[in-house]
């Protein structure tokens, strides 16, 4: 198949939004300069790159909050964000991998385990220790909650509530991941349960690190603690007054 001068892009101008072109890429939409007439390299080539500009900032992303999360949080926070995965998705795939894990091999609720008595040993013990992997959704939906509390154990230096909110969900996504691992691991190896429900914990502390630079690690893990707290005591203040309502609405005996 032969190219014809009628092909090539003709006019200067991007066929996306029709800014001028500068150069390889629109300055505007960042659409790519080409042909007009689409061919099936072309279509290929989008079709293969829409996974692996999904795979490269997915890997770099794990990997790099898995050794070191004050690096992700710390480049994301100042400006090298392309290269990672958006904090927001980065949460909702981890959670929603980990609670969908939890629902195959059969949790139902976030209380409720459904366990027979033909259920071999092993695969029961499995099973409970998904199940009590604190529903990484439920947890997704507090988490503004814990990024304003941040906001306020960090104090007005520390940062804004979206920025909170980027180390706190780097911090639990990868806690959640690592919480399915160490249930396999509690399950297999004997391993103690406890500490894996502090994992989204430390890397989020971990992440906080890199967030603050100009403040020493031991006083943003300090401030991470506190949070944490403060969180807690949001959330008991919630949970009363969703208790109270119900309570004068006549719900609750
Ligand atoms: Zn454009």
């Amino acid at each position: 198949m032969t190219e014809t001068a009628s092909d090539r892009p003709t006019a200067a101008d991007c066929l996306c939004c029709g800014t001028q072109l500068t150069g390889l890429f629109c300055a505007a939409c960042g659409q790519r300069a080409g042909p007009q007439r689409l061919e099936l390299r072309t279509l290929l080539t989008h079709f293969v790159s829409a996974f692996t500009n999904f795979e490269g900032p997915l890997l770099r992303t794990s990997l790099g909050l898995l050794v070191r999360p004050h690096i992700v949080v710390g480049d994301y926070l100042r400006g090298r964000r392309i290269v990672y995965t958006n904090p927001v998705q980065w949460a909702i795939l981890t959670s929603g991998t980990s609670a969908l894990i939890g629902h195959v091999l059969g949790r139902v609720g976030p209380v409720q385990i459904k366990v027979d008595g033909s259920t071999p040993e092993w695969l029961r013990r499995v099973i409970e220790q998904l199940g009590s992997n604190s529903s990484p959704l439920y947890v997704l939906v507090l988490l503004p909650g814990l990024a304003v509390a941040m906001r306020i154990a960090f104090g007005r230096r520390g940062g804004t509530i979206p920025e909170h909110l980027v180390v706190v969900l780097y911090g639990y996504g990868i806690g959640a991941l690592l919480q399915l691992v160490w249930a396999g691991a509690v399950a297999w190896f004997g391993a103690p349960p406890g500490p894996a429900g502090l994992l989204p914990m430390v890397f989020t502390a971990w992440g906080a690190v890199g967030a603050q630079p100009t403040r020493s690690k031991v006083a943003s893990v300090l401030r991470t603690l506190l949070a944490h707290c403060l969180w807690a005591l949001l959330l008991l203040a919630l949970g009363l007054v969703v208790f109270g309502i119900c309570w004068l609405l006549g719900l609750i005996g």
